[in-house]
């Protein structure tokens, strides 16, 4: 979102993108049965963890090279489009067989090392914003990348912490919308890591589109209560397809229409950027 000279709502460019499926890959019926869902609501960008970043090191760390196979299995059957995090610049190449979109989580966002390497790479980065960054810190580790050579780059706010211990993160909505406004970036908005809580997902994701942000990363399960990860924010499909349902009379009383891509400037002359890098113009102490 832009704002003209008076102040007020310009609608970004973008298309309103939508990515979804399961917090970690776990066995083949699992990603089958997400991406047949997907399929039928024309969403053709699946997410999956592959190598998980947990807090707890005895949580389940992700299947790892077993999750490729699998999803390499299932791209030779339909068509896919796949998402996935990086955790580490050593996981690259063999990622890349698989991913089409590199995601860099929350807790890597401060990983330069990782961002200048993915610089090299054409494939387009989904950078998080880390649970204590600044937008000004966010914007400024894309530029990591965008230095490295690689200008597409989309934004995803996923929550901060705050002093409110009552859902898992504070969403950030005001802090997407700054961010949208100061780069060239598409910002896409993550309720399940920023509530943590199913019932909160829904209405998080209308207040995304109504606002005017460029789409969604969602976490959904065939059954919830059984994931090995994050299944207490997992919409279940019944509840993905009514929320898909309300979401397209928002998203058509803005005037936003859904897509499976960003576009970005193709040419380096005119590289998407932040514009001045050390003179973002934001609120900070
Ligand atoms: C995820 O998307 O599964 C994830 C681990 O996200 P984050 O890095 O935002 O916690
Ligand atoms: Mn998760």
């Amino acid at each position: 979102m832009k704002t003209n000279n008076s102040g007020f709502f310009q609608q970004s460019h973008q298309p309103f993108v939508i990515i979804a499926g399961p917090c970690s890959i776990e066995n083949e019926k699992q990603i089958d049965q997400i991406q047949k869902v997907l399929l039928e609501e024309n969403i053709s960008l699946m997410r999956g963890g592959i190598y998980k970043m947990r807090t707890c090191p005895d949580s389940f760390q992700g299947l790892g090279k077993e999750a490729i196979d699998l999803i390499q299995n299932l791209k030779k059957k339909r068509s896919l489009k796949f998402v996935s995090e990086v955790t580490d610049p050593r996981q690259i190449e063999t990622l890349f067989s698989v991913v089409d979109i590199f995601q860099v989580g929350t807790r890597n966002m401060f990983n330069y090392e990782l961002l200048k390497e993915l610089g090299k790479y054409s494939k387009p980065v989904l950078l998080k914003r880390a649970f204590s960054a600044r937008v000004k810190e966010w914007l400024l580790a894309a530029e990591y990348v965008i230095q490295g050579g690689n200008n597409k780059i989309i934004l995803c706010e996923r929550g901060i912490r705050t002093f409110e211990t009552g859902t898992r993160n504070t969403l950030d909505l005001s802090g997407a919308l700054l961010a949208q406004r100061e780069s060239t970036f598409p910002v896409m908005v993550d309720p399940s890591h920023g509530t943590g809580e199913a019932s909160l997902v829904m209405p998080m994701a209308f207040a995304v589109a109504a606002a005017g942000l460029d789409g969604l990363l969602l976490e959904i399960h065939p059954e919830p209560y059984k994931a090995l990860s994050d299944g207490s924010q997992s919409l279940n499909f019944s509840q993905f397809k009514q929320m898909m349902k309300q979401l397209k009379k928002i998203l058509y009383v803005i005037g936003k229409p859904i897509g499976n891509e960003f576009t970005y400037e193709d040419s380096f002359n005119e590289p998407a950027t932040t514009g001045n890098k050390a003179d973002i113009q934001l609120h900070s102490s």
